[in-house]
């Protein structure tokens, strides 16, 4: 995959010659490290999906720019001005584009996170889309619905926020967060409260008893994308009616939890469906189409 700097933007002809009104529509995500990212696959295939039915879209790419934070305000002013008009956001960006910009989804907001920004009339407007990529890959990947379920979620992160966020708004029967540090643990504990939820705090060590039967249980923390890593939980422990969503995800190995899961009998999955989906709902946000969900997993599975 070509990384791109943002000083690429004036050496290359691709880009030297466009404004703010050039045709066609261009996207990009920002990132750091960004060379292992799956997303300009995916969305160039949806994208020239897209084209068949619409040349609006003709031509239109989606590119992997290598930026620091401290360079995220200078490079999403840079892309406003040659008309990309959609942009993802990965480590390190979520939460230091809250400092940035001011227009904000009030679902990015409440989490204080964004992993999508939109080319409005006047700038940018931030979203989060990952509690509704969450949610389409566990129900597509697990049948398993947020609605009245049990959820537990192991991490305190960027992630964990958006997915304790998004779980409560969805009427969860019961959330459960476990974390290694206290006080990361405690402060999003304070903060779902603060929004008028509820939630139980416990540290990882502790898990095995307190997760309810029949739960769904989602790992939010990076352990499972080395090879090495061990499973995130004892899942002997834990009884087998639970279901098991894995963040990470790896096109070389299955993560030592979603294996360690499955040889209890548990039904479990990795984070890749995660992926698709948060990106396929970024695009539709940027185009107003429909979501190109399954091709982008199948291109996801196909580059695995
Ligand atoms: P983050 O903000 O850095 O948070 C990491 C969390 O993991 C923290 O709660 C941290 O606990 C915990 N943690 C880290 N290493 C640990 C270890 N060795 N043992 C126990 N806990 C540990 O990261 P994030 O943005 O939330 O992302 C978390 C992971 O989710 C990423 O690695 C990524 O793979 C995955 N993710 C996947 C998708 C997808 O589309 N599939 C989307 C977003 C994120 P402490 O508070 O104790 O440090």
């Amino acid at each position: 995959m070509q990384v791109l700097k943002i000083q690429d933007l004036q050496n290359l002809p691709e880009f030297s010659g466009r404004t703010s009104e050039s045709s066609p529509p261009f996207f990009a995500v920002f990132g750091k490290p960004i060379n292992h990212s799956l997303s300009p696959k995916m969305q160039n295939a949806a994208l020239a999906e897209m084209a068949k039915t619409d040349s609006f879209y003709n031509g239109s790419k989606y590119f992997a720019f290598e930026v620091d934070p401290s360079d995220l305000k200078v490079a999403i002013e840079s892309l406003y001005s040659k008309n990309f008009v959609g942009i993802n956001l990965t480590i390190p960006h979520k939460e230091v584009i809250m400092g940035i910009i001011d227009d904000f989804d009030p679902h990015a907001k409440l989490i204080g996170a964004c992993n999508t920004l939109l080319r409005a009339k006047n700038g940018w407007k931030g979203y989060n889309t990952d509690g509704f990529g969450l949610e389409r890959a566990v129900e597509i990947g697990l049948g398993r619905k947020f609605e009245n379920s049990d959820i537990v979620i192991i991490g305190a992160g960027g992630a964990a926020r958006a997915a304790a966020f998004y779980v409560s708004a969805k009427n969860c029967k019961s959330l459960t967060l476990l974390n290694r540090s206290k006080e990361r643990l405690i402060n999003l504990a304070n903060d779902i409260k603060d929004a008028g939820y509820n939630c139980n705090t416990y540290s990882i060590a502790e898990a095995s008893d307190k997760i309810p039967q029949g739960s769904i249980i989602i790992n939010a923390t990076p352990i499972g994308l080395k090879e090495t890593d061990s499973p995130v939980l004892d899942f002997s422990k834990i009884s087998q009616d639970v279901a098991f969503f894995d963040m990470p995800y790896s096109n070389t190995h299955i993560t030592s939890s979603v294996q360690s899961a499955k040889s209890f009998g548990i039904n479990a999955i990795d984070g890749l469906g995660m992926l698709a989906w948060q990106g396929a709902k970024s695009l539709s946000i940027w185009t107003n189409k429909e979501m190109f969900g399954e091709l982008m997993y199948r291109t996801l599975k196909d580059n695995a």
